[in-house]
C-alpha cells in the first residue's frame, strides 16, 4: 500500500476529514519529523531538494537600504483553528502592504513555538507568520518574533476563541486590531524562502521584522498548552542566498 493511502486511512481513523489532509502525514516528531518530510511522498520532495528553504538563521546581512514596512491595518477575522500543526486565523479583507510595487493582502496568520527563523543565532519563544498573497497568488510572509514581557492586547481574544478540539474551526467574526502584533519600528530583513511546512513550496518572499513584540508569560503558556508540542522546523542552509535589510 502506498504511504499516501495509509496516511489517508489514518487521517480518517483519527476523525480528520480526508480533504483536510490529502497528502502524507507529517508532524514535528517521530516518523513524520522534519528530517523525513522529503521522503513522505513525491509531493514533499522540495523539503529535501530545495535550495531556498525556510526557516533560516539571519546573519551576514547586506545593507540594501530597504524602506520600513508600510502596513495598512484593517483586518476582519473569519475563523480560528488548531489544526494540530499550528493555531491559525483566517481573515477576510486583510491588512495589506506594497512590496516590489505590488499589493499583498493578508490571507491568514499562525504561530510557531519556539520561533522558526533565528536572528543572529537567537531563537524566540514564539513567532507569528502573516501570510499575504498578491493578485497572482504569489506569497509574501511577514514574520514577527515575540518575547516575554508585557501582555499583548491582540492575543487574548484569539486565545479565548481557539477551540479545544483539533481541526474544528470556530468562527471569529470580531474585528481584531493586529497592530500590537507588529513592532513600532518597521525595519525588516528580506530574503527568498519557502513554506516551512510540507510541501515546502519555494518562491516565497520573506520579511522578518527586526524588532520583537511582547506577550505575557501566561499568554505564552497558553500557546504552548494549545500546541502541545514544539512546531518549529529547524533552520535550513542558505545555499548562497543573500539577506537584505
Ligand atoms: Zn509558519
Amino acid at each position: 500500500m502506498k504511504l499516501t493511502s495509509i496516511a489517508l486511512l489514518l487521517s480518517i481513523a483519527a476523525g480528520v476529514p480526508a480533504w483536510a489532509e490529502s497528502t502524507a502525514h507529517w508532524s514535528y516528531e517521530g516518523k513524520g519529523a522534519p528530517e523525513h518530510w522529503g521522503e513522505l511522498g513525491d509531493e514533499f520532495k522540495t523539503c529535501n531538494n530545495g535550495k531556498f528553504q525556510s526557516p533560516i538563521d539571519i546573519h551576514d546581512v547586506i545593507d540594501g537600504k530597504l524602506p520600513p514596512l508600510d502596513m495598512i491595518f484593517h483586518t476582519e477575522t473569519e475563523s480560528i483553528v488548531n489544526n494540530g500543526h499550528t493555531i491559525q486565523v483566517t481573515v477576510k479583507d486583510g491588512d495589506d502592504f506594497k512590496l516590489d510595487n505590488e499589493k499583498f493582502t493578508l490571507m491568514q496568520f499562525h504561530f510557531h513555538a519556539p520561533s522558526e527563523n533565528r536572528i543572529a543565532g537567537k531563537s524566540y519563544p514564539l513567532e507569528a507568520h502573516f501570510v499575504h498573497a498578491n493578485d497572482n497568488g504569489e506569497l509574501a510572509v511577514i514574520a514577527v518574533m515575540l518575547e516575554v514581557g508585557a501582555e499583548n492586547p491582540a492575543l487574548n481574544a484569539l486565545l479565548a476563541a481557539v477551540p479545544e478540539e483539533q481541526n474544528k474551526a470556530a468562527s471569529l467574526t470580531t474585528s481584531i486590531d493586529l497592530s500590537p502584533l507588529y513592532p513600532a519600528q518597521k525595519q525588516y530583513y528580506r530574503f527568498s524562502g519557502s513554506l516551512t511546512t510540507p510541501p515546502c513550496t519555494e518562491g516565497l518572499r520573506w520579511l522578518v521584522m527586526k524588532h520583537p513584540v511582547t506577550l505575557s508569560e501566561a499568554q505564552l503558556k497558553q500557546f504552548q498548552h494549545r500546541l502541545k508540542h514544539a512546531n518549529n522546523r529547524p533552520v535550513q542552509p542558505l545555499h548562497g542566498r543573500v539577506i537584505v535589510e
